[in-house]
């Protein structure tokens, strides 16, 4: 058996040790030990209490009532917890009780937070209660230290998004009522990139600072004014009942105007500021924190977007929109596996014979229900989605397989089929071994391919693209520039890209042939192709008279409804025999059903 003496080693051998060991623990405890009897009058007290509660001597408390040492406050709940013991009311002879972050009273009348607890013993048949009284005053700074922290941003002093999301719960699950609206909206500064690129990040963080001043004062009262990530800022407001959101909204975009009117003066620069706002009604259009968030973050790229330096309010239209958008996204995915895309085939017209030599191969979605969504209205979406990869897969792999089909046709063999490729795709570091794999499976020569990369592709993300393009080159495949002239790119881009044709959007035939500036336009676009070595096709060509302009302006190819809509394979192939046989430009426009 194990004896006593073994589990407790230390443990004292005489009685007198034993309670000089005690009283050593009793007055080195880092807390006060305070024990009253159930008068509540003090009966003992440890050193640390003295320390604590400023007093000199034990005597000045010992015989004390225990309201010597508390807030006035609490006095009264604690005459109410001793009743309650006293009276027999909770008979455990553990823990009795916890008091936390209550105010304790010093000698000297100030207050200073404590946590407390407090056990009981009975002694003579007498009952006693002990309590141990924690300084909690360094842990509450510290405390509030993390907490401002946590739920505040350390460059403005202002709320975060933390507390945002705080008030959010608050105003939308309940403490409001049920009538109350509110307008959340996200905030930006437009100048920022300009500040942080001409002055450095430090400056620019000084320009955040004082923005978040002024408009922390301009926008109360607010249930919330806080900062989000760089250089955005929240406000959540009410709207007063009888205004409409849109009525605040503009109330608070002149506030905001009119607070930032005044440039702003840091080290010797002299700035002036505007922001961007968007936001939503809510509960009206969100009622869950994370979506009315969400929400905001949209009405706020729209404004960035088409409401520069002013406030846009997200509608119930766009929120509809969303919703619809992320119905289509699920729709998408089943469709990728339902096998409801299949390819269709535009045929591109050599303007010198008439032959076609060349399609684009466009993508179609037929649904179960025989519904047909076009690829303007689920590219985008699959785009954002990072769905276009699995469609861009989907096409490429039915385009090889049609090549791989015509490869031993005299005639079809002759094809160069267009395939267009998706940003997402190009930035996929392994696109360029998933093609040339690809083309190795299939065993198919790549100068049987072109891909369309619009001009917005290449233009927004230059470095990578245009590497990825220039090995895809390097393999063999040519490149095209679609949609040419609707982007934002400078035409320094035709110096730096490495392709071989340029489609030229059919925005450039609106008013050609009819317009002589409109064909002075389409011309010299024609021209300056040309002498960059690209050839041209130009794209969206409906009518004779456009044919027979563009024929004059000795550009390559032609595509668009009057040669020949997009069509299934089997028709396709049809159309390039007998445009094989006949070469010459048809007479009239294909009438076949559009696809
Ligand atoms: P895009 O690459 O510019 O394709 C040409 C679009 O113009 C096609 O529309 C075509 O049907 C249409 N078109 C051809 N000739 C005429 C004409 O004479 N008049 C008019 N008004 N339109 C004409 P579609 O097939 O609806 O495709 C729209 C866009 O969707 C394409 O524009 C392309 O950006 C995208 N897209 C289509 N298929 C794919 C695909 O497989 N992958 C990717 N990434 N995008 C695709
Ligand atoms: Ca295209
Ligand atoms: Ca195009």
């Amino acid at each position: 058996m194990t004896s006593p003496k073994r589990l407790f080693p230390m443990q004292a051998e005489t009685l007198e040790e034993q309670v000089e060991r005690l009283e050593s623990v009793f007055h080195n405890s880092h807390d006060a030990i305070v024990t009253m009897n159930n008068r509540s009058e003090i009966v003992s007290v440890n050193k640390p209490t003295l320390t604590i509660f400023g007093y000199d001597s034990a005597e000045e408390l010992v015989g004390q009532r225990i309201e010597i040492l508390m807030n006035s406050n609490h006095s009264e709940h604690h005459a109410r917890y001793v009743a309650e013991h006293i009276n027999g009311h909770r008979q455990e002879r553990e823990i009795m009780g916890r008091l936390r972050r209550i105010h304790a009273a010093k000698k000297d009348g100030s207050l200073f937070p404590v946590d407390i607890h407090v056990s009981d013993y009975e002694f003579d048949g007498e009952r006693y209660f002990v309590g141990f009284v924690r300084d909690m005053t360094g842990i509450q700074e510290t405390e509030a230290r993390i907490h401002k922290s946590l739920f505040y941003d350390q460059l403005t002093g202002l709320p975060n998004k933390e507390t945002l999301n705080q008030s959010l719960e608050t105003v939308l699950n309940g403490e409001f009522d049920e009538s109350a609206r509110f307008l959340l909206m996200e905030i930006g500064i437009d100048q920022m990139r300009a500040i942080n690129t001409t002055f450095g990040m430090k400056d620019g963080n000084t320009v955040i600072r004082l923005v978040g001043e002024r408009l922390a004062q301009a926008l109360v009262p607010a249930e919330f004014v806080g900062r989000g990530n760089g250089d955005r800022f929240s406000g959540l407001f009410e709207i007063p009942s009888g205004m409409s959101a849109e009525a605040l909204a503009e109330d608070i975009r002149d506030r905001m105007r009119a607070a930032l009117s005044d440039p702003f003066e840091f080290g010797a620069a002299r700035v002036s500021i505007s922001v961007t706002a968007g936001g939503l009604e809510i509960p009206r259009l969100a009622t869950d924190p994370g979506l009315a968030i969400r929400y905001a973050d949209m009405a706020y790229y729209e404004a960035k977007k088409t409401h520069r330096g002013e406030v846009y309010l997200l509608s119930s239209d766009d929120v509809e929109r969303v919703l619809q958008t992320s119905a289509l996204v699920h729709q998408i995915r089943d469709a990728l596996q339902m096998q409801e895309f299949f390819p269709v085939f535009q045929p591109k017209i050599d303007l010198a014979t008439g032959a076609c030599r060349a399609a684009e191969c466009l993508i179609r979605w037929r649904t179960q229900e025989g519904r047909m969504i076009p690829p303007g209205l689920f590219i985008p979406v699959a785009e954002s989605a990072d769905l276009i990869e699995g469609i861009g897969r989907f096409i490429f792999l039915e385009s090889c397989a049609a090549v791989q089909e015509w490869k031993t046709d005299p005639v079809l063999s002759k094809v160069k089929l267009a395939v267009n490729i998706s940003p997402k795709q190009l930035e996929r570091p392994n696109f360029v071994d998933f093609v040339s794999n690809t083309l190795e499976t299939f065993d198919i020569p790549p100068s049987c391919l072109e891909f369309e990369i619009t001009e917005t592709t290449l233009a927004n993300n230059p470095r990578v693209t245009f590497a990825t393009v220039a090995t895809l080159s390097e393999m063999g495949i040519s490149i095209s520039i679609d949609d040419f002239g609707t982007g934002q790119s400078s035409l320094g881009m035709l110096r730096d890209v490495v392709a071989s044709r340029a489609k030229v959007d059919r925005a450039f035939l609106e008013g050609v042939p009819h317009n002589e500036k409109s064909n002075r336009l389409l011309r010299n676009i024609v021209n300056l192709m040309r002498d960059m070595n690209l050839s041209v096709t130009v794209e969206g060509i409906e009518t004779a008279e456009v044919a027979d302009f563009v024929k004059t302006l000795r550009c390559s190819e032609g595509q668009g409804y009057f040669f020949a809509r997009p069509m299934e394979k089997t028709d396709f192939e049809a159309f390039v025999r007998d445009s094989a046989e006949l070469p010459k430009l048809p007479a009239a426009a294909n009438e076949g059903g559009r696809i």
